[in-house]
């Protein structure tokens, strides 16, 4: 097993070209984005066919786990296979005064490489811990844990974070110098992914249950 660096070092697929520095490399980066987001992207080739599924994730140092059926035709054909993980982190609509430089302000991680089943129950159940930990801190320790049943009907696969990059975009519009006086409002209009009111299922019988406590957003600033 190679030992964990601060660093992912960039590969020939994995450096980003375009506007190269907004490429990151950082683990403190990429796990930043990793785990301030709540949807993957995956994508992976399913008899020759290109195809990318959002799903839920969870982290646990340099192993990503993602979770399906059994009979999911996404993780049968991901399992041992080379898969391609993407998170987004919308920040803002970026509008300029052309139509060209329209932009968007974002945080995104790709990660790649080869996603392998994980059998052992003990692995499986700590991997089910982390993915619904992902979604709320915690929720591991106070939801029924799986059965024997639930666990033989999930699929558990483990991507290492070993190859991939973050790339990050901030700012305003960057617009040709002969469009700054055209009269055009220009600017951020900045997005947020933001917990409304908690929702208590109306058949919950035990009253004064304490409600759950969303973990943070919007926790990492990158330069
Ligand atoms: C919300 C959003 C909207 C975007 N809209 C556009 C658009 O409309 N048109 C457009 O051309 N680009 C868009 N991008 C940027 C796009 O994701 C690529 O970065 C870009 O197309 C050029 O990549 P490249 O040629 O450097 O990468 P490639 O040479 O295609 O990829 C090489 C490697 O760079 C890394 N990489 C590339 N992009 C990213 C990324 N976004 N995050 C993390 N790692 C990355 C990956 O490891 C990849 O394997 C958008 C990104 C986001 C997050």
């Amino acid at each position: 097993m190679t030992a964990m660096t601060d660093s992912l070092t960039p590969t020939d697929r994995s450096a980003v070209r375009r506007l190269a520095d907004r490429g990151h490399y950082e683990r403190a980066v990429v796990n930043g984005i990793l785990d301030e987001a709540y949807v993957a992207h995956v994508g992976f080739v399913v008899e020759g066919q290109p195809r990318v599924l959002p799903m839920t994730y969870g982290r646990d140092g340099d192993s990503l786990y993602l979770h399906g059926a059994v009979g999911n035709a996404m993780l049968r054909a991901s399992a041992d296979a080379e898969v391609c993980l993407t998170v987004t982190l919308l920040d803002g609509l970026v509008l300029a005064r052309s139509a060209f430089h329209h932009s968007m302000n974002y945080r995104s991680v790709v990660v790649l490489g080869v996603a392998t089943r994980v059998d052992d129950a003990a692995a499986k159940r700590h991997a089910f811990d982390v993915i619904v930990d992902h979604v709320l801190p915690g929720r591991s320790q106070v939801a029924r844990p799986s059965n024997d049943s639930e666990l033989r009907k999930t699929l558990v696969l483990r991507l290492p974070i070993e190859e991939g990059s973050a790339k990050v975009r901030t700012g305003g519009p960057i617009d040709d110098e002969e469009d700054m006086d055209l009269p055009v409002w220009a600017g951020v209009i900045p997005l947020r992914l933001t917990p409304g009111p908690v929702i208590q299922d109306p058949t919950q019988t035990i009253p004064g249950l304490p409600p759950p406590v969303p973990r943070d957003l919007w926790t990492l600033t990158v330069d």
